[in-house]
């Protein structure tokens, strides 16, 4: 791993283009600390300033997986246990929103290229 970043120029690579910038929460809702983490939600690269997401943790919770939503069960993503730069898995499909991957804390397109800052 390089060097450690300064704490400035970490804050300023959160605020460049197609940062996922991943926020984490409880099952019920509430801020998740390290080691709570169950919901995730990220900065939709299609709306500035809005997060989409509010996605499972896959192994976090006792709720049903399947990837289709069928079965009683719902769509969950394994997580690399990074907050700051987390890698998620599979894709996420934000429906007529956003398709694409989570890796390293940004928001890449099904064809693994970055994306673009969002406009509006
Ligand atoms: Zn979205």
């Amino acid at each position: 791993m390089g060097a450690a970043i300064p704490f400035a120029s970490k804050r300023k690579a959160v605020e460049c283009m197609s940062a996922a910038d991943v926020k984490y929460w409880t099952l019920s809702h509430y801020p998740a600390r390290s080691g709570q983490e169950q919901r995730f939600a990220f900065r939709c690269p299609k709306h500035k300033d809005s997060w989409c997401g509010d996605l499972l943790i896959a192994g976090t919770t006792e709720i049903k997986r399947n990837g289709q939503n069928q079965d009683g069960g719902v769509a969950q993503w394994e997580w690399d246990g990074d907050r700051d730069n987390p890698t998620f898995q599979p894709s996420i499909n934000c429906q007529g929103c956003w398709h694409g991957y989570i890796e390293n804390g940004r928001c890449v397109s099904v064809n693994k290229t970055d994306e673009p800052e969002p406009i509006k």
